[in-house]
């Protein structure tokens, strides 16, 4: 959504509402002269700027909790654009019609917001330090989730802010403000109770002044009778722009003690003094020339063991989730929360054995099948490692099945799992040859994808497509190291938590040669034709193009809650079907978008058929959008 907005060219971002009637003032002021630009107190709302009778009217344009658009009063709309289109042609409570957009300058760019220009920063800074995470693992996070680490940094980015300092007295607040330089302005928030209510203690010839900051029924805050914010980073922004009702501007964080010196690096401009601060100074946000999370533990100051302070131990952004035991992680974790996001060997601790063989003693098989195979049965188990004891499944070959050829299908499968490091597959932990032949791997839970769905019809769209871009950036690491899955299905997607998939069974899986970057089959096999790409069938030709054929497949399966493709069917039908050029209908209440990827995804020719890569950007934008 907010990439399709800066695209249009009324679009000004996040500017004040004195640069837009400048603006405006500019282009004219002809009677429904309009701009649009980011709402600076409503997270993901915008405001209208209209011109009529030589005057500028302001309206915001609020995103309800269903994700449409709507003024105050009026009527909803998918996206602010269709607010614009609706008043041009009703003015519905408006001073006039929108009647001309009044379009950037040449040269001016949509303003991104002093947070947005932070935002990256801190996502990369709080993952890295929360998670511990470096490297893919840490892209990887934060690609897939996105939409919440944003939303997690915008609700709790004050608790990181040098302005913020938690549980203190109106005693202690007034003590910090007063120490050192008593420049008018400087400021403090502290938190009230726990009810959301806050307190601004501010600096007006040197004396402190204190206003109530309250939550109301729907979570916004304001200072009484004041503009309402969704967050207090906003509220700070908007008062260190303009009194608004205040004796005097927000001029200068009064800093935390608990901060490591250097945390923050505050750029101080000029104040006038006979003026609030103009909006070209920019607001106390943008000031904070880097930003650097406080470092956890930090000790505290002497200062701070001697005052009053109640506690600030709630200000410790890192006592936030460990990684958890996979039975007791929450249905809402994300995936860097379960432990399964990284190798087990990728703590320093862990050793990981110099060969893949495991020794018995060290695994423990628990009662319970939790699935079955061509080549035996799946237990749950436990693995003693050196520190910790891991939930694991162990695929366990049938004992009577004294086939070689069944046995060295499953060292084969293993031998690939042991090549690949990705946190959206399953990893192999090792193989045990004790009273029957076992491939140890990480447990995901939940199960195959589409018995889940099936049993799940409540799971909304936004959940099912970031499961389907997790398999997606899956798909695009085996594309990105050769390796061809050739039995990308719903089945073999299996869940940690109903927000974390994996994709599994390498059992048909090929790594490809640097000269050849498709896979030649000898023969037909027992395949799974309705998954497979033309030139599979027709030239037993497997590449990463092919897998991306079986994926359209798979993202049908699971917009369908995770229905048969192709129901009623028979193989060579489907053939038919498909040299008929025809193809599976949309699921019902598919999105649109989804289904035609899944289109694209059936492009007869693989070399006019997309790889992962676009695939994957594709299913990001999507899921970011919704
Ligand atoms: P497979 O033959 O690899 O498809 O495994 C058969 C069934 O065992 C799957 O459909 C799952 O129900 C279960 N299973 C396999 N691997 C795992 C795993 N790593 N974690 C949990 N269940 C698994």
């Amino acid at each position: 959504m907010a990439d399709k907005v800066n695209e249009l060219k009324y679009f000004y971002g996040n500017i004040t509402r004195e640069d837009a009637e400048d603006y405006l003032r500019k282009s004219g002021m002809t009677d429904g002269l309009y701009l649009l630009r980011q709402s600076r107190n409503y997270l993901g709302g915008f405001a209208l700027s209209v011109a009529y009778n030589r005057e500028v009217y302001h309206y915001t344009i609020e995103r309800e909790m269903n994700g449409t658009f709507i003024i105050a009063g009026g009527k909803s709309h998918d996206s602010p654009v269709e607010v614009c289109e609706y008043h041009s042609q009703e003015s519905d409570g408006l001073v006039c019609l929108l009647r001309k957009p009044c379009n950037r300058p040449k040269g001016v760019e949509p303003k991104t917001g002093p947070f947005e220009d932070l935002k990256e920063h801190m996502i990369r800074e709080y993952v890295k330090q929360t998670w511990r995470l470096h490297g893919d693992a840490l892209e990887h996070a934060i690609i897939s989730q996105k939409p919440q680490l944003e939303k997690l940094i915008a609700t709790t980015a004050h608790e990181k802010m040098p302005w913020f300092h938690g549980d203190i007295s109106r005693d202690e607040s007034e003590s910090r403000l007063l120490q050192g330089q008593r420049i008018n302005g400087k400021f403090l928030l502290r938190q009230r109770d726990s009810n959301g209510s806050f307190a601004l203690g501010l600096i007006h010839e040197g004396k402190v002044l204190h206003y109530r900051i309250d939550k109301d029924k729907t979570g916004k805050l304001s200072i009484p009778d004041g503009k309402k914010f969704d967050t207090l980073w906003q509220l700070v922004e908007h008062y260190s722009y303009k009194p608004d009702g205040l004796l005097r501007v927000l001029t200068e964080a009064c800093p935390r003690p608990d901060l490591e010196m250097g945390s923050f690096d505050i750029v101080r401009p000029p104040v006038p003094s006979h003026h609030p601060r103009s909006g070209a100074t920019g607001g106390i946000i943008s000031r904070f020339k880097s930003f650097t999370f406080p470092k956890p533990g930090i000790k505290k100051t002497q200062a701070d063991i001697g005052s009053r302070s109640r506690s600030t131990a709630k200000l410790n952004p890192y006592e936030r989730p460990e990684k958890t035991r996979n039975k007791n992680v929450s249905p809402e974790a994300m995936p860097m929360e379960t432990e399964v996001y990284e190798s087990p060997y990728a703590d320093p601790e862990e050793m990981k054995p110099k060969t893949v063989h495991l020794d018995r003693e060290q695994l423990i098989l628990e009662k319970g099948e939790l699935g079955s195979g061509n080549f035996g049965t799946v237990r749950k188990g436990i693995y003693c490692m050196t520190k910790s004891k891991k939930p694991v499944a162990v695929k366990i070959l049938k004992n009577e099945d004294n086939d070689p050829a069944v046995k060295e299908e499953m060292l084969r499968e293993a031998n690939v799992m042991q090549q690949l490091d990705n946190p959206y597959i399953v990893r192999m932990i090792g193989i045990c040859e004790a009273e029957n032949l076992m491939l140890v791997m990480e447990l995901a839970e939940l199960g195959p994808l589409h018995k889940f769905l099936q049993k799940n019809m409540q799971i909304t769209t936004k959940n099912i497509t970031e499961l389907v871009h997790q398999v997606s950036l899956g798909m695009k690491y085996l594309e990105e190291n050769n390796f061809v899955h050739r039995d990308l299905a719903a089945r073999n997607v299996l869940l940690v938590t109903q927000h974390y998939a994996k994709i599994s069974d390498f059992g048909l899986s090929k790594a490809l040669t640097v000269e050849e970057n498709y896979y030649k089959a000898k023969g037909h096999g027992k395949w799974p034709v309705k998954w497979y790409a033309p030139e599979c069938l027709n030239y037993f030709r497997f590449s990463s193009k092919s897998d991306v054929w079986s994926f359209g497949v798979l993202m049908w399966e699971a917009f369908s809650f995770g229905q048969k493709p192709y129901k009623g069917m028979k193989g060579n039908e489907v053939i038919q079907m498909i040299e008929r050029g025809e193809r599976m209908e949309a699921p019902h209440a598919c999105p649109p978008e989804m289904y035609e990827l899944m289109r694209l995804c059936w492009t007869y020719n693989s070399e006019q058929r997309p790889g992962f890569t676009p695939v994957e950007l594709k299913l990001r934008g999507f899921y970011y959008d919704i």
